[in-house]
């Protein structure tokens, strides 16, 4: 019954304002008068809950006042959020075939449409509807996002590029990156084929639409690689390292792969180090430790981890010393590790939350029985998994 009041809600508000300016204009008085019993006995049938009857009385009524479209759409979107997308899509088909919609009701009708059919999996049609609003001022950026989201369900990259002048024209970043991404599939589509030139083609122009893609970026790095073009391929990790450090952990195995087989072999644990240095990365720290090992002593390797572990605990670094330590022969020196360990253990701990709010999320170091954050009661318990119960 309450969402039915909010269904109402719009539809009384035209039905206000039609009455209103009915009072003000005296002519074709009965013309006005057949619509309000249409409006009025739509009004009962919604709240009686006979919503298809209602439909039908308050579409008549718009056949002779165009003061109600805006009411109308209102109702059909109230319609789509309850799920009921039959009834939303009878609304604005009826909608969209009303000769008196100005032209921008009309692309208001067509975007609603098109989404009613996304909403019911109906892509096809859905598809239609959004390719008919693309050029328009007000719903270009909008009915482009539909579109793309289409593609990607149905993994048709070549319709998404299809749209690039109108993604260019709208010069929407968000709708950019996605296209860039769209290159980026049929690029690794051309790797599975060995496509050289079509790789760099497609990557190039993914770039070109953003330049600052990891993705784009990793991939042509893995086109270099396979053409054995070490050191274009290093050139890209860095440049990755440039703009996503958060990602960049990710490539720091195949960018020492390239690095090995390139001409600047020596570069690259310098670069490596000054990356632990810089971002506190445990790949990048491991990595480090590899070198350390190899080309020093495992003691120098222990300590330098020891030393990284104390500034800043992770749990890969913990793992990490006790796989070291796991080849340690010496009784004396194992004892002395565990120790290190529990250490270790007991810091890290320390800086971990004891307590969470299960309402919002709120981390505590200390119990409260009202929420700091949220003020609900008895919500701050003992934080669970991992790192607690
Ligand atoms: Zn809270």
């Amino acid at each position: 019954m309450f969402e039915l009041l909010f269904l109402l809600l719009p539809v009384a508000v035209g039905y206000g304002w039609f009455m209103g300016r009915n009072s003000i204009k005296q002519k074709d008085q009965t013309a006005k008068e057949s619509l309000s019993i249409k409006y009025s006995t739509g009004l009962n049938y919604l709240l009686s809950n006979q919503q298809d009857k209602a439909i039908e009385y308050l579409l008549e009524a718009l056949k002779h006042e165009d003061d109600t479209v805006e009411a109308h759409f209102a109702m059909a979107n109230l319609f789509r959020r309850r799920g009921e997308l039959d009834r939303a899509l009878k609304v604005h088909e009826y909608l969209i075939r009303q000769p008196m919609l100005s032209d921008q009701e009309k692309q208001q009708a067509a975007f609603e449409l098109g989404r009613d059919f996304h909403s019911a999996g109906l892509f096809d049609r859905a598809e239609k509807m959004f390719l008919k609003l693309i050029k328009t001022d007000t719903y270009a950026v909008k009915a482009l996002s539909y579109l793309l989201q289409i593609y990607l369900s149905t993994k048709d990259w070549q319709k998404g590029l299809s749209l690039e002048k109108a993604i260019r024209k709208s010069g929407d970043k968000k709708l950019m990156h996605s296209l860039a991404n769209f290159y980026c599939e049929l690029a690794e589509l051309a790797m599975q084929e060995d496509e050289y030139i079509k790789e760099l083609e497609l990557l190039q122009h993914a770039l070109d639409l953003n330049p600052n893609s990891s993705r784009a970026k990793v991939t042509m790095a893995k086109v270099y690689e396979n053409s054995q073009q070490y050191n274009e391929a290093c050139q890209c990790y860095q440049e990755i390292f440039l703009q996503d450090q958060e990602f960049f952990p990710d490539v720091i195995d195949r960018m020492r792969a390239c690095y090995m087989k390139s001409d600047h072999q020596d570069e690259f644990y310098p670069f490596i180090k000054s990356v632990f240095e810089k971002t506190g990365s445990s790949t990048a720290l491991i990595t480090y430790l590899d070198y350390l090992q190899e080309n020093f002593s495992s003691q120098q390797a222990v300590e330098y981890l020891l030393s990284a572990l104390h500034r800043r605990p992770t749990i890969r670094g913990f793992k990490h010393f006790v796989k070291m330590q796991i080849n340690e022969e010496n009784q004396q020196t194992q004892q002395e590790s565990l120790d290190v360990i529990k250490e270790l253990v007991t810091a890290y701990l320390k800086l971990r939350p004891r307590y969470s709010c299960r309402n919002c999320g709120f981390n505590s170091g200390v119990h409260y029985w009202s929420c700091p954050s949220c003020h609900d009661w008895e919500q701050i318990k003992p934080v669970r998994g991992l790192e607690g119960e």
